[in-house]
């Protein structure tokens, strides 16, 4: 039997999952355990490099592993990045293997270090911040993924780690590495319902995410007021507000709902507040469906957690074996204690 290809991701463990982060991701995730052997990771080492807390850490963290747990991600395959402190190691080394001219020209690192300024109140940027892409190579160089799903955004990260792996490579004098290809699958992106010129997300703020775990009147109230149409949307257009809902729709899965109501919509008769109705229908129906499953875990929550931590550590045993090989093609100790 040909041996599956392998996947690797990873998502920060800072705070709620928003149906643009389950539309736009963890959705595919859970797909993705079909064909390939996945590695998930929640990457508790990468939250720290933003001003944080670290109680609202480990809180975090644990509720992001009962939420993708509840969306269908299998336990088997997910792992919290701090209890693998090998890719702590391999950072280390990489950062050996990497060119300071190319991780200065990281765009991400302009935008986070702004808001890390911001949000420390003291103007702090952590050198951590700086590094981040190296230790984001190291999760997917570990585990010898073939592929990496990722949007548009982390293209140039994914191009650092083959660059990074090359380099290596050519040092050592060995193909060690395989050198990750992205896998861009449907590349969706959610705006925010109260302002729908911008992505959904949680750095802006409250009103500008839909929990995928909040509360069902929560939910309805937000996609009500979902902001339709400004006025400033050239005639025969649609506006973006509308464009969101109906893709909400359609990521949702309500395919017919979707097709009736476009065909409304083209005939000039569509009542906002009927697609309104559907797309929170539909987001309730799995936001339901995702909080039942998840007060079910939280009944055994101590099993669950040992479950994981088990599972953290099967996945430890790939990434051991890989700083294992790469202390002996760098020079460096490897003896086993
Ligand atoms: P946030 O912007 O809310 O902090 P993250 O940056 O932590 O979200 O993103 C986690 C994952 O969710 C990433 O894979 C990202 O591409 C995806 N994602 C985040 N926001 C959206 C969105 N609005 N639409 C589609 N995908 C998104």
């Amino acid at each position: 039997m040909e041996q599956k290809k392998r996947v690797l991701s990873g998502i920060q463990p800072t705070g709620d999952m928003h149906f643009g982060n389950y539309f736009g991701a963890v959705k595919n995730w859970v797909e993705l355990q079909e064909k390939y052997d996945c590695v998930y990771t929640v990457v508790d080492y990468h939250a720290m490099t933003m001003p944080y807390n670290p109680k609202k850490l480990r809180e975090n963290t644990w509720d992001l592993i009962f939420n993708l747990l509840s969306t269908g991600i299998r336990a088997e395959n997910l792992c919290i990045q701090s209890l693998v402190p090998e890719h702590a190691e391999l950072c280390w080394i990489l950062n050996c293997f990497t060119s300071y001219g190319l991780l200065t020209r990281m765009t991400q690192f302009k935008d986070k270090s702004a808001q890390s300024a911001e949000d420390s109140g003291d103007g702090f940027i952590s050198a951590g911040l700086f590094g981040y892409p190296v230790l984001q190579a190291a999760d997917i160089l570990i585990y010898r993924a073939d592929y990496v799903p990722i949007g548009k955004d982390q293209e140039q990260h994914l191009e650092l780690t083959r660059n990074i792996a090359q380099r290596f490579n050519n040092q050592v004098g060995k193909e060690y590495f395989i050198l990750p290809e992205p896998l861009f699958t449907k590349v969706l992106k959610v705006r925010s319902t109260a302002d729908p010129e911008r992505k959904m997300s949680k750095s802006l703020g409250e009103k500008h995410y839909i929990n995928v775990f909040g509360e069902e009147a929560r939910i309805r109230k937000q996609v009500r007021s979902a902001v339709t149409d400004t006025g400033d949307t050239p005639a025969g257009e649609m506006s973006p507000g509308v464009e969101n809902l109906f893709l909400l729709l359609e990521a949702a899965g309500k395919m017919d709902t979707h097709k009736e109501l476009m065909a409304t919509y083209q005939a000039g008769e569509l009542k906002y507040v009927d697609l309104k109705d559907a797309v929170a229908d539909a987001l309730v129906e799995i936001s339901t469906a995702f909080r039942e499953r998840k007060a079910e875990l939280n009944a055994n929550k101590k099993e669950v957690k040992n479950q994981i931590k088990a599972a953290s550590a099967e996945i430890r045993k790939r990434a051991q074996e890989t700083v294992r090989e790469v202390k002996e093609l760098t020079g460096l100790q490897n003896v086993r204690f």
